[in-house]
């Protein structure tokens, strides 16, 4: 079954290496859609509150929902509109929401007042694609307040070493994956390797989630079709369990 995303508003722009090829602008390029134009969601603005014919939320109660992942949940066009979403999020207590951002320095001035140390079913997350944006990002994310702080080391464009900000304790999840369609930047399985280790060393949860288009393994390059690129890397991921400690 596809995941299901909420997506309350559409549309971004590049503000770092890993935009380069990023999949929204690929996908809207084919539907004659200009990306960098941000706008509210007509249909699913409200889509964690919309119940069906038996009065039941169409968002089951317990899933873990990723909020903006065809734009920046914290990107300036959106102040406006955030309210409401922080008033939704509040209202659908039995729903993990994982707001993921390139935007982590905008996190203080964006957040309700009431969120103290943070909701209980708000996992925030950051994206380092590579080591110099993973020293600006990480270090903000352990400083903001969250009941939940997840990594997301995505597109991978080179090893990145994790000691400094896993020994923290304060990060639950580092999720890996490699960059898909067109001109996509390889990803080497040795990087994830050492991030799996990394992890394993402060018992932080990891996750391979794609391998992306080319996926270089014992120094061969293989080219991954997009729909198998999550299948591959479970079994990829599946590899490491067998092979390392964990
Ligand atoms: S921040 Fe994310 S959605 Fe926005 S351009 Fe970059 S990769 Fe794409």
């Amino acid at each position: 079954m596809p995941r299901i995303l909420y997506n309350p508003w559409h549309g971004c722009h590049k503000c770092s290496p890993g935009c380069l090829n990023c999949y929204v602008f690929y996908l809207d390029r084919k539907r004659d859609i200009d990306t960098n134009i941000i706008k509210k969601s007509k249909t699913n603005f409200n889509l964690p509150l919309k119940k069906d014919r038996k009065g039941n939320y169409k968002i089951p109660s317990g899933i873990e929902l990723p909020v903006c992942f065809t734009s920046d949940f914290f990107i300036e066009e959106a102040d406006e509109w955030r309210d409401e979403v922080w008033k939704i999020i509040k209202q659908r207590s039995d729903v993990n929401f994982l707001i993921c951002t390139k935007r982590i320095e905008r996190f203080i001035s964006c957040i309700p007042s009431d969120w103290g140390d943070g909701y209980d079913n708000v996992t925030i997350a950051v994206t380092a694609e590579n080591k110099l944006k993973a020293s600006i990002r990480i270090p903000e994310l352990l400083n903001i307040k969250a009941k939940r702080k997840y990594i997301f080391i995505s597109p991978i464009l080179e090893y990145i070493d994790l000691n400094d900000y896993l020994s923290k304790g304060k990060i639950d999840l580092v999720t890996v994956g490699g960059e898909s369609y067109e001109n996509a930047r390889p990803c080497n399985f040795e990087w994830i390797k050492k991030i799996k280790e990394t992890c394993d060393k402060y018992n932080v949860k990891f996750d391979f989630h794609q391998t992306g288009s080319n996926f270089i393994k014992d120094g061969k390059t293989y080219k991954i079709k997009h729909h198998k690129e999550y299948s591959q890397a479970k079994k990829a991921e599946e590899y490491l369990r067998k092979t390392t400690k964990k």
